[in-house]
């Protein structure tokens, strides 16, 4: 935990309006929001921009916003974006600003699933908003995500692990942590932290 909590961090009784989910490449991040996207939708789960394109069942609106490079560009000139940033080296991915500011006007728990760099940016702007870092269960299952297929040589699989202990590392800057021993488990605990039951 750090020791600049804002008020009423990790206390279930007293949600921030925005929470910012994030951790460690292949931990699981999308599939825990999947989770409360199909569960919770009492919880308004922030759509983000990206220049990637759509896999296969991607909804344009509903998983992102997917968007071409200058359109992003765009979007950052105009200042509409709460963060952004580049994952993997590849692709960008950032959070449109103005549907969360609608959001948490009305009332709603808003949660953002976002990278690392993302988190950092939004604990800059947005101070007040409570961060969540969804960790493995241990580092063995990590490594088991992260190079289980063993489609990978030698030199990326050391990239992608040495990557994973830099990320594992920034658990320290976030107010909880949530293991990912379980989807549903994990999902829920995050939901109670919005201060939303199964029951609501
Ligand atoms: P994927 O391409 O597999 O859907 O997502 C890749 C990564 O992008 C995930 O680690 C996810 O957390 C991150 N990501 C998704 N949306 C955003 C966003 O709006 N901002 C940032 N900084 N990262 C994002």
């Amino acid at each position: 935990m750090s020791p600049d909590l804002p008020t009423g961090a990790g206390a279930a009784t007293a949600p921030a309006p925005v929470t910012v989910l994030a951790g460690p490449t292949a931990v699981g991040k999308g599939t825990v929001s999947a989770a409360i996207r199909a569960r919770y939708p009492q919880i308004w789960l922030s759509v983000s921009a990206t220049t990637r394109a759509p896999r296969p069942g991607e909804v344009d609106g509903v998983h992102y916003r997917f968007v071409g490079e200058e359109e992003f560009s765009r979007l950052i000139e105009d200042g509409q974006m709460l963060e952004w940033a580049v994952v993997h080296g590849r692709n960008k991915y950032g959070t449109p600003r103005g549907p969360v500011e609608e959001k948490v006007a009305e009332g709603r728990p808003v949660l953002l699933e976002i990278d690392l760099a993302g988190a950092r940016q939004v604990r800059e702007s947005l101070p007040e908003a409570r961060f969540v870092f969804l960790a493995p269960p241990d580092w063995d299952t990590l490594v088991q995500r992260l190079v289980g297929r063993g489609t990978e040589d030698e030199e990326e699989r050391e990239r992608r692990l040495a990557t994973a202990r830099v990320e594992l590392a920034a658990e320290d800057e976030f107010d909880v942590t949530i293991v990912n021993d379980s989807v549903d488990r994990a999902a829920d605990e995050l939901a109670r932290l919005l201060g939303v039951n199964d029951l609501t």
